[in-house]
């Protein structure tokens, strides 16, 4: 990407889409190219395609998607599946056929077999069946992979799938019901701090293991491949740790200073038993994270209850 290029980054103002703007914008990038989804529904192709055809970004990120934790994606599967095909659908072939220089797709982990081998190379997609909780996002995002994989190979766009391990950071979403684990029990432990209350419930039986990546990193991998020569087909991103949900729940328990019991509610899912990426392809082109769990767990935890700079509720 040379300076004066135009930029589209769908979704920017989601917690991938705002770090990738403000990655971009350090790096001294000035040629953007943004929409609200009030202004521009990626469902709708003839929105879609329109837009394109007027703005004729020269890169595009696309970070535009309907995410969630693991009751959001077990309870509205409908949504999850057709929203995510059709912003996939839309912005891929209109990347095309406006003549978009490169185009990045933001996928996820669960994209991979329930039961990989762990760590999980690139090429064990679609070697199993998936986690059923996320299964109809896992085929939107698998949809989304093949999607650029079959424009490359039929028309020779570069277009490419990233697959980033589970995120976290101060943009995030931290309503109970439909957040990831980190920012959930990072609001569960802060309100019992506050309101002396004695336990912290934590769903499940606490053995899940998960790999955190701070989303500033996430950012900073995906401007690094957006101008990297060598465009695999599929790369994912992660740091190569991780820590046990257990483990994760002691840790933002000492973060925050919370000294009651922790609970496990098993009536919750568990999930996938371990999500680890392998990362020795990133690694190998030169790129390795920055931030350590604990360094970003503090400076969420600081931002968004300590200094009140997000409205967490
Ligand atoms: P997943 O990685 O797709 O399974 O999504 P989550 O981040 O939502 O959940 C990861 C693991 O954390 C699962 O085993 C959950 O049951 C567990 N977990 C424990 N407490 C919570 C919580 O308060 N919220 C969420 N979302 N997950 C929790």
């Amino acid at each position: 990407m040379r300076p004066t290029d135009k930029i589209y980054v769908a979704g920017h103002r989601g917690m991938v889409g705002s770090a990738i703007l403000q990655r971009l914008r350090e790096s001294g990038y000035t040629h953007f190219v943004l929409r609200t989804s009030q202004e521009l529904d990626l469902r709708n192709q003839a929105e879609v395609f329109a837009f394109f055809e007027k703005e004729k970004p020269d890169y595009v990120f696309l970070a535009a998607a309907r995410v969630g934790g693991i009751l959001a994606n077990n309870t509205y599967r409908a949504e999850f599946i057709y929203d995510n095909l059709q912003i996939e659908a839309n912005v891929i072939h209109a990347a095309y056929l406006s003549g978009v220089k490169k185009l990045m797709f933001l996928g996820s982990s669960c994209i991979y077999p329930r039961l990989a081998p762990q760590p999980i190379k690139e090429e064990y997609l679609l070697t199993g069946p998936l986690e059923p909780t996320n299964e109809p996002y896992a085929i939107a995002k698998i949809a989304g992979i093949k999607l650029c994989e079959a424009y490359r190979a039929q028309y020779g766009c570069h277009f490419i799938s990233v697959m980033p391990t589970n995120l976290y950071g101060i943009h995030d979403n931290f309503d109970l019901e439909t957040s990831h684990v980190l920012p959930a029990l990072l609001r569960k432990f802060h309100e019992a701090k506050i309101k002396g209350m004695p336990e912290v419930v934590v769903w499940g039986t606490g053995k899940p293991r998960r790999e955190f990546l701070y989303v500033d990193d996430l950012a900073d991998a995906c401007v690094f491949l957006m101008n990297h020569p060598e465009e695999p087909d599929l790369i994912n991103i992660g740091t190569g740790e991780d820590i046990s949900i257990a483990e994760l729940a002691e840790l933002i328990r000492t973060i925050v200073g919370y000294k009651g019991r922790i609970v496990y509610d098993t009536s919750k899912p568990d999930g996938t038993p371990r999500k680890l990426l392998d990362v020795s392809r990133l690694h190998a082109m030169g790129w390795h994270h920055q931030t350590s769990l604990e360094e970003g767990i503090r400076r969420v935890y600081e931002a968004v209850f300590l200094q009140q700079t997000s409205d967490y509720t």
